[in-house]
């Protein structure tokens, strides 16, 4: 039996000077009707609680430690540049560095601004979408999340093409007013959308493959389509690719995909287990950023060296020749055997996999969208998710998000978490 006494009393600690006892929302095991662990360390695939309990780590911070936790090369530079000062609010080589790497990795972006977290990228790329097009109007897909910025915090309406509504209070309506909200993966929609609203349209946002309501891929054309769509409209398209960025392969997934977007955000992967968010694209649009242009943008800590170091360590492992493959094999090891340990058991599920980001909906459907993805039966993920805690496996707290496999997970990794899948009282 596994013990979380420590765990437990510090959450009650934490409940007292933190909302919610958390720094965000979905850590707090709410989604699984259970107590958060507390961390003390973590080493490649492994984490440690308080309690002295040891899991497989395919949550991996929510996608940045591919490389595993504590990777000795990223510390060392890490180390190595912050005895040198952590931030000076004046311009470093290393900026340039990490900037250079990311133009050559990605093919749509020519110039890159660093910050500080996804949720900035994802602020930067709406507020340039909208400057330099004039317009208002964003077109967001249902299920794809891009951060907590005000505009994006919407649900669906009634209609799939209304106007989207706030799906959280303290976000005014008028913000969100300019949201308009589609399926995934639907493309006759998003044709309709143009119609309606051609030259109102700033911006076009979606994660390519979306990981953000379980991992979802995009159906075969629906990338090319809204594409299509907004290059015939002057509409900007945006990827947000902070979870994809260096996920599925060394730059963005819009190589495999064939489309280019106009916009890209980083985020997560880039910094290598530190903050920070990027948001990139071609030199004509990037420089009507301040202060080449008239669109504002700023941050205190933006590009400074820590995160940076950690971020082009980071990539420049992630360079080295088979690790995607590698990372893909894995993924599809522990999927396949997952997939067989639940089949034999006459558990209905569908497994998501791109690369090396999966989820395992427990749900008998094809899960294309959020709406077949909502089907899900959620307590019996609560179920996996406690039984498989209890062994030692660490899933991410929630039916609706990405497990992420590293570099550092082995063979026995695999397996370990393969047995306990058959075993787990669903
Ligand atoms: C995590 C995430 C964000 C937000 O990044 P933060 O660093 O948490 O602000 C934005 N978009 C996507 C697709 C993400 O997965």
């Amino acid at each position: 039996m596994t013990v979380f006494r420590k765990s437990k009393k510090l959450f009650g600690d934490a409940q007292r000077v933190i909302p919610g006892g958390v720094n965000s929302p979905v850590r707090a095991f709410k989604a699984v009707g259970a107590n958060p662990i507390f961390i003390s360390k973590a080493k490649g695939a492994y984490l440690y609680d308080v309690d002295g309990n040891r899991y497989i780590d395919y949550c991996l911070s929510w996608g940045p430690m591919i490389l595993g936790h504590a990777h000795r090369e990223v510390l060392d530079q890490v180390r190595k540049v912050m005895v040198n000062g952590t931030s000076f609010g004046i311009p470093t080589p290393l900026e340039t560095h990490l900037a250079r790497m990311i133009v050559q990795a990605i093919g749509s972006i020519e110039k890159v601004r660093l910050v500080s977290s996804g949720t900035e990228a994802v602020m930067t790329a709406i507020r340039l979408a909208r400057g330099c097009t004039g317009r208002d109007k964003i077109i967001k897909f249902i299920g794809c999340y891009h951060g907590h910025v005000d505009h994006m915090l919407v649900q669906a309406g009634s209609g799939a093409t209304t106007l989207g509504s706030p799906s959280s209070p303290g976000v005014p309506r008028d913000f969100t007013k300019h949201t308009l909200l589609l399926p995934y993966n639907d493309p006759e929609m998003i044709g309709r959308a143009f119609s309606k609203y051609r030259d109102q349209i700033a911006a076009v946002i979606i994660e390519p493959i979306a990981g953000n309501m379980g991992v979802v891929p995009p159906a075969d054309g629906f990338l090319k389509t809204i594409r299509r769509l907004c290059t015939k409209n002057g509409s900007i398209l945006i990827f947000d690719e902070v979870i994809t960025g260096f996920r599925i392969r060394y730059g963005s997934v819009q190589e495999p995909f064939g489309v280019k977007a106009d916009l890209t955000c980083l985020g997560k992967i880039i910094g290598g287990g530190f903050p920070i968010g990027a948001c990139g694209g071609k030199k004509g649009l990037m420089d009507r950023l301040a202060p080449s242009g008239q669109i504002y943008q700023a941050g205190t800590l933006s590009g400074n060296p820590v995160c940076v170091a950690a971020g082009i360590a980071t990539l420049k492992l992630l360079k080295s020749k088979g690790t995607y493959p590698a990372l893909g094999r894995a993924a599809k090891e522990l999927c396949d055997g997952i997939g067989k340990a639940l089949s034999g058991r006459d558990i209905k599920h569908t497994i998501n996999r791109v690369g090396s980001m999966f989820t395992v909906f427990f749900n008998p459907d094809p899960v294309i969208d959020y709406v077949s993805a909502v089907k899900s039966d959620v307590g019996r993920y609560a179920r996996f998710h406690s039984a498989m805690l209890g062994e030692g496996i660490y899933l991410p707290p929630s039916q609706f998000e990405a497990c992420f496999v590293s570099t550092e997970h082995k063979h026995k990794d695999m397996g370990k978490t393969i047995a306990a899948a058959r075993k787990a009282s669903l």
